[in-house]
């Protein structure tokens, strides 16, 4: 997903588990729901002859923030996320013990509020934070109007939705959040990321995922 200058990039970062995107504008780059290892991450960058400018996360669990405060401490970057998922950090370390991804370190580097609406994503793209409570209280998507491209993090898979019944999950104000979605009308061919498993699009969802609407 490229035009002359933005660039999209979906990274299955080892151990693969999550999906993470990498965009780049100019030299400058974001990164969205950083999983993985801080180090990995470097030779990512490097590799590209990126300036990490900011980390954004979809919602605060483990395996969507991984290496968040990592690299916001080591490239001293802002990394946004909404308040209300700040209680989540430290939460569910066993699953990155599994992964065998270091604990977050809790008290390293703090997330950055984020309001909702219209901002300038490396002051370069058009981005609209889009709030999606349920999956976590402070869930968040991202959308990009003028690439087309949609980010749900868990609030929304290909063929499902997030799980609700981890702390602070709700399940009526999870389906809330995806008829909101739906009821945004983006265009058919808008590519959605999901934070997990495969990518689809808005016309995918409407056609064969039943809970989209
Ligand atoms: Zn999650």
């Amino acid at each position: 997903m490229q035009n002359q200058q933005n660039k999209f990039e979906i990274l299955r970062m080892p151990p693969a588990n999550t999906n993470s995107i990498l965009v780049s504008s100019g030299g400058d780059a974001a990164i969205f729901d950083p999983w993985g290892r801080v180090d990995d991450w470097g030779r990512v960058l490097d590799a590209r002859g990126l300036n990490l400018r900011a980390i954004y996360a979809t919602h605060g669990h483990p395996d969507h923030i991984s290496a968040a405060p990592g690299l916001a401490e080591k490239y001293s970057v802002p990394w946004y996320m909404a308040t209300a998922d700040n209680e989540l950090i430290g939460w569910g370390g066993e699953l990155l013990d599994y992964f065998g991804i270091p604990r977050i370190c809790t008290h390293c580097v703090h997330p950055v509020s984020i309001d909702t609406g219209r901002h300038m994503l490396l002051d370069a793209i058009p981005m609209d934070v889009i709030a999606a409570p349920g999956h976590t209280p402070g869930g968040l998507c991202f959308h990009f109007p003028r690439e087309k491209i949609l980010i749900t993090g868990d609030t929304l898979f290909r063929d499902g939705y997030g799980r609700y019944d981890f702390p602070g999950g709700d399940r009526r104000v999870l389906f809330d959040s995806i008829s909101r979605l739906h009821n945004m009308n983006l265009p058919d061919d808008t590519y959605v990321v999901h934070g997990h498993g495969p990518d689809s699009t808005i016309d995918i969802l409407r056609r064969e995922n039943p809970y989209f609407r």
